[in-house]
């Protein structure tokens, strides 16, 4: 039969496809190595069959392809006691415990633990730096990033003297201590990284999108988020396989939550759905089933238009309803204002601050003359009011409403009490068409009025 390669030509095929791996290059080492494994088999070559099989292993895994390694597994593990040498038989060790750790099976920790032990005894620099990177990304993953540091410590000096390492497994060092102390909150470290990483030329082609990525991320710590968005994009278009940034992916999702950007929650959790369930088609994933339980689109979206602190409706809501341009008549508009706020924030502290704001929303939120009504905190001290009726019809209600607010006692820390004071300002159009925004301008001038004297109501009407 007609071979596929000579012994010769397929010993340097497989030196090749190893040094494609090694250099990032999978598209080249994946098939070569699949011809290597063919070559070899016709050649009941199985030595070098096993440790193509072997490699490609690796290749499988570190593209996600987590359900394509398994047959490959399940073919080696009767070979490899006879035919693997040298270090072969603990690369395909590390496959099995990365594979486990996916499929929660077992104690990865421990199991890269006695591995790196091994295999830094025996002096395989290639492979420990293999099974510490994996280590390392699994501090990563579980967020134990101080035993993550201690191996970035400890590895350190490997790396920095060592420069026979692979491309990629320097490059990925450096990624994962990044990430690892990016947990940590060093972000000036983790300048130094980035910096390092472009001036040591370190970075390997097809996995640069994890560079932009670990910008963006840095960004959002030091810099503005749009700013860390727009690297982070880059990062995704580039990103051949999206499974492989799902940790930086969540990062990013719990930095836009803290800030309260849910639009953006929204959008980048939905990017994580899909991958997840393009990826894990088995149904009892739990990670799967735990971000799908926590994402929920409505939940988020009208996260969008609440106030948090207040919980009435936000500056969002109200922004949103100018840009339609909605014309209206038979309808009152005011301003809330509480008066010489900055002297309780002076006095008492932002947290008591807070606590007054608070407690006029309460009390807007519980003065309910009509059921649609919506109240608005247009920001600091500053409410508005929105109310669909002729001011006729509202007149006594928002006459009593400031009443109650000024009369009703306001508690600081069970201490003190005191009367808080708040302006407001009317707006109305009765039969004319008017937008809103005309409305509030012009309650916003009688507010100004009613700051005069403070402690005032003015209305104004539009006609
Ligand atoms: P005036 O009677 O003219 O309204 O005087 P004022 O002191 O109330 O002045 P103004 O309404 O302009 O001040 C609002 C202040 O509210 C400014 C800002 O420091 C403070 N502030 C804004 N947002 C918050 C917040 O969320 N919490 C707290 N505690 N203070 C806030
Ligand atoms: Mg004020």
């Amino acid at each position: 039969m007609e071979k596929l390669f000579t012994l010769e030509e397929q010993q340097r095929k497989f030196l090749l496809a190893q040094q494609s791996f090694k250099d990032g290059d999978y598209h080249i080492a994946e098939p070569l190595f699949r011809l290597v494994i063919e070559s070899a088999f016709q050649h009941e070559d199985y030595d070098m069959y096993v440790s193509a099989m072997v490699w490609l292993e690796r290749i499988l895994i570190n593209t996600s392809r987590m359900s394509e390694v398994y047959p490959y597994i399940i073919l080696v593990n009767p070979l490899i006691e006879k035919y693997g040498y040298e270090e072969i038989k603990e690369r395909h060790e590390l496959s099995c415990i990365i594979f486990n750790a996916y499929n929660r099976i077992g104690q990865p920790q421990e199991a890269y633990k006695k591995l790196l032990q091994e295999v830094s005894q025996k002096q395989y620099t290639d492979l420990t730096c293999a099974v510490a990177n994996n280590l390392m990304y699994h501090f990563v993953d579980t967020g134990e990033y101080q035993e993550g540091l201690r191996l970035y410590y400890q590895m350190r000096p490997l790396y920095e003297k060592n420069n026979s390492i692979s491309r990629m497994a320097r490059y990925m060092f450096w990624i994962y201590s990044f990430e690892l102390l990016y947990l940590n909150k060093d972000y000036e470290e983790c300048q130094r990284i980035l910096i390092w990483l472009k001036e040591r030329d370190i970075i390997v082609d097809s996995f640069y999108f994890m560079y932009p990525i670990c910008q963006a991320l840095l960004e959002m710590r030091m810099g503005s988020i749009d700013q860390a968005l727009i690297y982070f994009d880059d990062g995704l278009a580039q990103t051949v396989d999206l499974m492989s940034i799902k940790f930086e992916l969540n990062l990013v999702i719990d930095v836009l939550k803290e800030n309260e950007r849910y639009k953006d929650v929204i959008k980048y959790q939905s990017i994580l759905i899909d991958l997840l369930n393009e990826h894990y088609d088995f149904e009892n994933s739990s990670e799967r089933t735990t971000i799908i339980q926590n994402f929920s689109r409505q939940f988020y979206e009208s996260q969008l238009y609440v106030d948090q602190l207040t919980k009435v409706q936000n500056r969002n809501f109200y922004e949103d309803l100018l840009k339609k341009q909605q014309q209206v008549k038979n309808y009152t508009l005011f301003v809330l204002d509480i008066d010489r706020f900055k002297l309780i924030n002076g006095t008492y502290g932002h947290a008591v601050g807070d606590e007054a704001i608070k407690f006029v929303a309460d009390r807007l939120k519980s003065w309910n003359p009509k059921h649609d009504i919506s109240i608005v905190r247009y920001g600091g001290d500053e409410f508005i009011g929105l109310i669909p009726y002729g001011y006729e019809v509202v007149e006594e209600d928002i006459k009593e409403l400031h009443k109650k607010l000024m009369q009703t006692p306001f508690k600081v820390a069970d201490i003190e009490t005191f009367s808080l004071s708040v302006s407001i300002g009317v707006a109305y159009t009765a039969g004319r068409y008017q937008l809103i925004d005309q409305l509030f301008r012009v309650a916003d001038a009688a507010i100004y009025e009613a700051k005069v004297n403070r402690g005032q109501v003015v209305v104004k009407s539009i006609e």
